[in-house]
């Protein structure tokens, strides 16, 4: 694997370096500037060295808490989110500071779930994050918490790393966090645990080792950055979980050290547009797949037809992000149908032959076709 670490990284051009709200606000006691002056400095430098940058800050949330003086994070959701109005200033201020030093400038990126599941905003956000790496900026992104309200959320910053990774198709993705990286165990409850160096993204028993949620102060747990890493896998990018705390950490990473956990994607990137259906995190609706049909996909990669669909939920209009599940309801694949849920209701279980004289037109012979269908 040592091997691998050092080509990964080293072929590395383009980088998401994601930081969270834990190491910003130091456990949320108000923005620790000499880490944030240290980071970016170290991005200026790999940025000289032609490594580009985007950067995904969290900690707007827990730096507008500390500015407006609550010790304890408000419940409601008005609260949480004028105090990410408020933070979020704080951040981008301390970066644009930071990175003028160096004749940079960081350009401020506030993305929602919705920008992210709208094909149309997904593009342009895509081409503007791609110019502003053009120009020599440092995007520095966070979820636009004002705004997106909780049940749409993207919730965590690791996830959004993984999806802006998608979308720059970045190489490799550095969440940067307070732990050194990935254990067997939770290394605050076994003395034992032992740090995963390296290893595929994919491997099963990451999630298991990851368990549940992290510290109060940020969203996400080490789950969130696995998973993150099979998001990121998606394109072709590596992640690599270290603690920020280290010293030149980001520098360290570029020069080969072996530091933290690197996740290697194991598959070739999917194409741009799956990369898009994969990437989103809601499905309008579902329908269940006979064995067959879960076969024929699974394993050939071929269409899905309605006579291989058992049952259909929820509301959907065609061209909807539509989820497919296997017999034990195991999600199997994601997909972009051609019939609403009222015509996918009418035509399931019948051959592609009878959809005219079911629904009086056909539209085309696949309820999913194979090129908008990502098993996942
Ligand atoms: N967007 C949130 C914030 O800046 C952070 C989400 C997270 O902790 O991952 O406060």
């Amino acid at each position: 694997m040592s091997v691998h670490r050092a080509e990964w990284v080293g072929k590395a051009k383009r980088w998401v370096v994601k930081i969270g709200s834990a190491l910003l606000t130091r456990d949320g006691t108000g923005l620790d500037r000499a880490a944030l002056a240290d980071w970016a400095g170290q991005i200026v430098r790999l940025r000289q060295q032609g490594i580009e940058i985007v950067l995904v800050s969290s900690g707007a949330m827990a730096e507008g808490m500390c500015r407006m003086g609550w010790t304890e994070r408000p419940r409601a959701l008005f609260e949480k989110q004028a105090a990410a109005a408020i933070g979020q200033m704080s951040l981008v201020q301390a970066y644009e500071e930071n990175f003028q030093l160096h004749g940079l400038h960081a350009a401020q990126v506030l993305l929602t779930h919705d920008d992210l599941a709208d094909r149309r905003r997904y593009l342009n956000a895509r081409s503007t994050l791609r110019h502003l790496i053009k120009l020599g900026t440092i995007p520095v992104v966070n979820e636009n918490d004002t705004v997106a309200a909780e049940e749409i959320r993207l919730g965590d910053n690791d996830t959004l790393g993984a999806l802006v990774a998608n979308l720059v198709e970045a190489d490799l993705l550095v969440i940067l966090t307070d732990q050194q990286g990935l254990y067997d165990k939770d290394p605050r409850q076994h003395d034992d645990a032992e740090l995963i160096s390296a290893g595929w993204a994919n491997d099963p028993r990451y999630l298991a080792f990851a368990g549940g949620a992290g510290t109060h102060i940020g969203s996400g747990g080490m789950r969130t950055k696995v998973l993150a890493a099979q998001r990121a896998n998606r394109s072709g990018c590596a992640t690599l979980i270290a603690s920020g705390q280290a010293t030149s950490v980001l520098e360290r990473i570029h020069a080969g050290a072996t530091l933290g956990t690197l996740l290697m994607p194991d598959n070739a990137p999917l194409a741009a547009r799956k990369q898009w259906i994969a990437s989103q995190l809601q499905s309008a609706g579902q329908v269940w797949l006979d064995a067959g049909a879960a076969q024929a996909i699974r394993e050939t990669g071929r269409s899905l037809l309605p006579v291989g669909v058992t049952r259909v939920e929820g509301e959907f209009d065609r061209g909807e992000v539509v989820s497919c599940l296997d017999s034990e309801g195991q999600l199997l694949a994601k997909g972009l149908v051609n019939y609403s849920s009222a015509q996918a209701e009418r035509i399931k279980r019948h051959p592609s032959q009878d959809i005219e004289k079911i629904l009086g037109y056909v539209d085309a012979p696949e309820l999913i076709h194979r090129d908008n269908l990502v098993v996942l």
